[in-house]
């Protein structure tokens, strides 16, 4: 076992309350793209960027095309949890993990029975009429042919924060106290750039930091522990 997997395996075994903040790099192992790696959805030729796909002011102005892009490529119904979901929720199982704050929106922890999971961004499981306020799932928004109508007539809008939308406040008090009262913080699959939620990650105050990601982030030089690797591959071999 390489020196940096070990060490993240003995300060597991010492801690009683592990918080995971996470990203997207979580679930590539699962199929999912993620944004900024090299063979993510930003480095792919669309008619206009991504970014600006799935910002409010775009969904507002061209919603065929905000769910054309949102249905081919951020909807991935047939994903399942890989070994750092199931990772988790063992050490969540095991009385050794407080919280998932994630910021990812496909459900995945909670699939590998991860509970207390905080979702910053939301989840494209949850779905609402914008004038009842009716709920709907995965299945009828992915279903639809272009935008998806309520009974009433009204849109149907995803339960995931765009971008220019802000994050849920009771979410983010959650998220800060979780990782404030946490003794070991393990932060992996994300490149931390989009704030708020990466700027959480500093209220922090512990010496057991650990970054597990494939490429260098811009937090490096606050991790007490920079674990390089496939997230899934390393939580597999250190939980057990
Ligand atoms: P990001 O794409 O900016 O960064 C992903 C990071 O994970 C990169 O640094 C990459 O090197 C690393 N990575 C990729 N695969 C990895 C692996 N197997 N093991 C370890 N590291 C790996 O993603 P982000 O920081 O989460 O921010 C982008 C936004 O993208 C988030 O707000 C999120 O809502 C959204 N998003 C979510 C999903 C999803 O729900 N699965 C997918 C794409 C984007």
């Amino acid at each position: 076992m390489e020196k940096e997997v070990e060490i993240l395996k003995e300060w597991i075994g010492e801690s009683e309350r592990i918080v995971f903040f996470g990203g997207a790099g979580v679930s590539t192992e699962s199929g999912i793209p993620d944004f900024r790696s090299q063979d993510g959805l930003y480095h792919q030729k669309y008619q206009f960027p991504p970014e600006r796909i799935i910002s409010h002011s775009f969904y507002q102005r061209n919603p065929e095309e905000f769910y054309r892009f949102y249905k081919d490529k951020m909807i991935y119904r047939n994903a399942q949890p890989n070994m750092a979901h199931k990772a988790l929720a063992k050490l969540e199982q095991q009385g050794k993990l407080s919280a998932v704050i994630t910021q990812n929106i496909d459900g995945l922890h909670q699939m590998a029975g991860s509970k207390h999971v905080l979702e910053l961004h939301g989840s494209i499981h949850r779905n609402y009429c914008e004038r009842c306020g009716k709920f709907y799932d995965l299945d009828y928004v992915a279903d639809s042919l272009g935008v998806p109508v309520c009974s009433c007539g009204g849109r149907i809008k995803p339960d995931v924060v765009l971008y220019e939308e802000g994050l849920d406040n009771d979410m983010i008090q959650q998220a800060l106290y979780e990782i404030r009262h946490a003794d070991m913080l393990i932060v992996g699959g994300t490149s931390l750039v989009v704030y708020p939620a990466a700027g959480m990650v500093d209220v922090y105050t512990g010496h057991r930091m650990v970054l597990i990601n494939m490429s260098p982030t811009g937090k490096d030089s606050q991790a007490d522990l920079i674990v390089k690797g496939k997230i899934g591959e390393i939580l597999g071999e250190v939980v057990d």
